[in-house]
């Protein structure tokens, strides 16, 4: 065995040791009184030799009388619990008058007897780091700031930029549907696309700031896939039929009426890559096919596919255009305008669902974009098939001429029955006020308007209305001050009114949802179409409408709704709509109803609505809405059992109406 040297055990050792030592150490007694330190804790409160320190207490150190009572008080705690104190953050006044910061551990002293007899501190000096720490964090707060500076910034420019872009588009799409000279017709059909086009722009631009602000996907909507793609096609058909594109549309059966995801992120996909399909397809067809497998019981795997006979994609190109800004033509030449930005959109989008993306092409032929996406059953719907769609819509111009069938267009026909209900639209942007009013004028005679809050206050003192329409927005105030004088005033004469708010604000955002926080019984996105404001005056006017100049079941609206020409398909709808009514919903709306419960009412109205989307069920449609607003007036159901009765034989009267329906188109074709 080698002999160890006595050095390693000598006085002299531990000296050398303690003098060497890069961070401060000194010990107490209980008392408080110094017993030794080494030489850097003695230099650093301006002593010339560790000795000198020995007898003084905190008390008679450079430090202020505050920090010695830090230091005494830490110094007891560890002595009473005999427990070490780690890396306490303590200042410390030096000589100079400097203030520094110190990571100090404190552990307790212990003789032979076991016996606490002081305590050890050893402390580094963290001023430097600390101040890089704060630094660090005040630069934090100013990108925070900034960035949600930017954010607001980007969200106004986008209110501010779409409200005259949407008065625009709503006055030139009015302007082409009354316009009967084709030539004039045609010109304002190009000018009102381009005016759809800069809105789009407007979104694409506030999708970007959306990815660019790292915003996490809410995968809780309830979508009505059908829905979805049909409003997507509808929004692409000017485009389409302008070049006599046939579109396709097919949506498996697998695929329930409501699947979880997140809405905003899913309808960008769709726009961007069907809007794209459109654009690069010169002549041909585009189609839309949904499908899916299931995983088990509540995950699905959603695969959309979106085919076109387009110009194709050159191989060399296929990874570069979905970088940001990227673009497979030149956008000087104006063929094919755009930003380079729908692509990189799509593949953000996708992948923060954590889906897939595939691309085929054939330059020349065409391409197919293929979206594969995870998605979730919602709990209360159970699994369910829903309905199989397989639709080809053409231009009708083109499908009367070569086709020789008559296709009247839905919209495009005047309301046979105008209703007559007082309405309040208030709206502060002149175009926007003049454009709704216009189309608002369809439907009623008796239209009041407002350009502020005090004046729409003031003529809800006067007269009761039907329903109100409400900018949010507004010089004086917001249309929640409305709604809330509305419903809470004495003066006012409209306790329980619908109230619809109409923003530039794009679907999705916070805007929105503060609005139907606030009691808004629906928040529409502007400019406030013809669609959307019959849709309007079929839900909100319904209590006053005399049901019985609405059709029990209107096949042409069905056929619409789930776009299909055949009327057999409308009818097959309406037999699902009964099926679930008659085995479902009825039977669940009357134990709500027996046993009071207002949420379980609300969550089966809820439902039928989105069945009632595929059928055209007016009548019913309307009952429906005002069982749906009496509730939400109303504490106690049984205070309200006439609507709930109404409904109940609106769906007696579908009955016999499907079956009568049912029977004459059997008849017809035997
Ligand atoms: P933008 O359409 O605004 O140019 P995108 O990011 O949506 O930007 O698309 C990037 C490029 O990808 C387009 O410029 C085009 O060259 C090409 N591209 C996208 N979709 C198609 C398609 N369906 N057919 C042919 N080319 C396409």
């Amino acid at each position: 065995m080698v002999e160890e040297d006595p050095y390693w055990f000598s006085q002299e050792f531990i000296s050398e040791l303690l003098l060497r030592l890069p961070v401060h150490v000194f010990w107490k007694n209980t008392e408080g009184v110094f017993k030794g330190c080494n030489q850097a804790f003695a230099k650093s409160i301006g002593l010339s030799s560790p000795n000198d320190v020995i007898g003084k207490t905190d008390y008679d150190l450079p430090t202020t009388k505050e920090e010695s009572d830090a230091y005494r008080t830490d110094d007891l705690a560890v002595i009473h619990s005999n427990k070490a104190k780690i890396n306490i953050e303590e200042t410390q006044t030096r000589r100079d008058g400097k203030k520094v910061t110190l990571l100090t551990s404190k552990v307790p002293l212990v003789n032979k007897q076991g016996c606490v007899v002081g305590v050890l501190c050893i402390y580094s000096d963290v001023t430097e780091l600390k101040n890089a720490q704060h630094e660090l964090l005040k630069a934090k707060e100013i990108a925070e700031a900034a960035s949600q500076a930017k954010t607001e910034f980007i969200q106004n420019m986008q209110h501010d930029v779409r409200t005259p872009a949407a008065g625009v588009w709503a006055l030139l799409s009015e302007l082409t549907s009354q316009e009967s000279d084709p030539k004039k017709k045609r010109v304002l059909s190009m000018l009102t696309e381009s005016s759809a086009r800069l809105l789009e722009l407007c979104n694409a631009v506030v999708d970007f700031s959306y990815v660019d602000e790292q915003q996490k996907p809410v995968v809780e909507n309830k979508i009505d896939i059908r829905r979805l793609a049909a409003d997507i096609l509808d929004l692409n058909k000017p485009a389409a039929y302008g070049k006599d594109l046939i579109l396709h549309l097919k949506v498996d059966s697998i695929i329930p009426s409501y699947v979880l995801s997140d809405e905003f992120r899913l309808r960008r996909i769709l726009i961007n890559l069907i809007g794209n399909a459109v654009k690069f397809t010169k002549c041909g067809s585009i189609s839309l096919e949904i499908s899916a497998k299931r995983e088990d019981k509540r995950h699905l795997l959603l695969c959309i596919k979106i085919k076109d006979t387009g110009i194709g994609i050159p191989e060399a190109k296929r990874h570069t255009i979905f970088e940001k800004f990227s673009r497979g033509t030149a956008s000087d030449t104006n063929e094919y305008p755009g930003t380079g930005l729908g692509l990189y959109l799509v593949k953000k989008f996708v992948r923060d669902l954590d889906g897939d993306l595939e691309l085929e092409s054939v330059l020349g032929k065409g391409s197919q974009f293929k979206v594969i996406l995870p998605c979730t059953v919602p709990l209360l719907e159970g699994y369910m098939h829903g309905l199989e769609i397989d639709e080809t819509h053409v231009s009708p111009l083109k499908s009367i001429q070569e086709l020789a069938i008559e296709l009247p267009l839905a919209s495009n026909t005047p309301l046979d029955t105008p209703f007559h209900q007082r309405v309040l639209l208030v709206e502060d942007d002149p175009v926007c006020l003049f454009a709704a009013t216009e189309v608002l004028a369809h439907f009623t005679n008796q239209l009041d308007t407002a350009r502020n809050v005090h004046e729409a206050c003031m003529q809800l003192q006067q007269q009761p209305y039907d329903f109100v329409i409400s900018d949010l927005g507004l010089p004086d105030g917001s249309g929640i001050d409305i709604l809330g004088f509305a419903h809470q005033d004495e003066k006012s004469k409209n306790p329980h009114t619908p109230f619809i708010a109409l923003t530039a604000h794009h679907q999705g955002t916070e805007k929105h949802k503060t609005a139907l926080q606030a009691g808004f019984a629906e928040v529409v996105t502007k400019p406030l179409l013809h669609e959307q404001a019959r849709h309007l005056f079929e839900v909100y006017a319904a209590d006053s409408i005399v049901n019985a100049t609405l059709d029990i079941i209107d096949l042409n609206l069905g056929m619409q709704r789930i776009g299909s020409k055949i009327p057999e398909k409308a009818l097959v709808s309406i037999g699902m709509l009964l099926d679930s009514l008659k085995n479902e919903d009825l039977p669940q709306l009357k134990r709500a109803y027996k046993k009071n419960d207002l949420l379980s009412a609300r969550e089966v109205l809820h439902k039928i609505r989105g069945a009632l989307n595929c059928c055209g069920t007016p009548r019913f449609e309307t009952s429906l809405e005002a069982l749906h607003q009496a509730i939400k007036t109303h504490e106690d159901l049984h205070k309200i059992t006439a609507q709930f009765e109404t409904l109940y034989t609106e769906v007696e009267l579908i009955a016999d109406e499907y079956q009568k329906l049912k029977q004459s188109k059997t008849e017809s074709l035997t």
